[in-house]
């Protein structure tokens, strides 16, 4: 059970949300913009600890482990919740090194040949191996905007993650790109739980098995995606899909 409350000072932003979220499942979040979806998210790999001013209560866990207990550090959190961003956010290094640093700052690869196959394996997941392999040297910064959001996912995944949070990724990316990394996000699934921030409904019945509804920093409705987009129990969930508001 996930259930929590978040503040960004006085401002109540998540109002005792709860979810259990599925592994190999696509879990989409929808909503009006505003309405908490990225503020949730960013819960569950404790990237709101980075926001002086927020504050998250409840009780979230990972296999059981409660996620804000002070013994869990953070760092080490976000190597099994891993997450992808809105823009693409290449490190200025080389596009091997961008893959194997997860790997090296946890220690991962006891040798340079482990590490290369850390990498090998990681890029040929996010499917863009065959587009890089005779360039791991150069920077990912000069990749095209598709590319850097493939080698983001790579990144992400290098540590063996079991989670892996994206925030509208496709957002900055043109049809083909998003095209892509829709593709990407399929194959993902069978080996991760992915939870996808989407403002584009039609991205969510594509490529989700599970939604939540977000509105106004609460959640009226989760369930199947099918069920969400064709029969919704809550009349805010319809009122938005059917293009009603938001
Ligand atoms: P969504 O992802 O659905 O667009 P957000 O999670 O970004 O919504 O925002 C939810 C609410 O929290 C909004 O009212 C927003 O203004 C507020 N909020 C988000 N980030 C911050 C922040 N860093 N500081 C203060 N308020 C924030």
């Amino acid at each position: 059970m996930k259930r929590c409350d978040v503040y960004y000072g006085d401002a109540h932003a998540i109002k005792d949300v709860s979810i259990d979220l599925l592994d190999r499942t696509v879990t989409a979040f929808i909503g009006p913009s505003g309405c908490g979806k990225s503020t949730f998210l960013r819960c569950l790999n404790r990237m709101n600890d980075t926001i002086d001013i927020c504050r998250v209560t409840g009780d979230l866990k990972l296999d059981g482990e409660d996620i804000y207990d002070p013994a869990v550090d953070p760092v080490q959190l976000r190597a099994r919740v891993g997450m992808v961003f809105q823009k693409p956010n290449p490190f200025p290094k080389s596009i091997y090194d961008n893959v194997a640093y997860g790997p090296r700052i946890h220690g991962l690869a006891k040798d340079k040949a482990e590490l290369d196959a850390i990498v090998e394996g990681s890029l040929k997941k996010a499917a863009i191996w065959g587009e890089v392999k005779d360039r791991l040297d150069q920077p990912g910064t000069g990749l095209s905007g598709g590319q850097q959001q493939r080698l983001c996912i790579a990144r992400a995944i290098a540590t063996s993650p079991e989670v892996l949070l994206m925030d509208e990724p496709c957002s900055a990316l043109d049809p083909i790109a998003t095209a892509q990394v829709e593709d990407l996000i399929h194959e993902l699934r069978e080996n991760y739980a992915v939870v996808i921030v989407t403002h584009s409904m039609q991205q969510a019945a594509r490529v989700s098995q599970k939604t939540a509804f977000f509105h106004l920093g609460i959640m009226p409705e989760y369930d199947d995606t099918d069920k969400i987009f064709s029969n919704p129990s809550d009349k805010r969930t319809q009122d938005y899909i059917t293009g009603r508001f938001g």
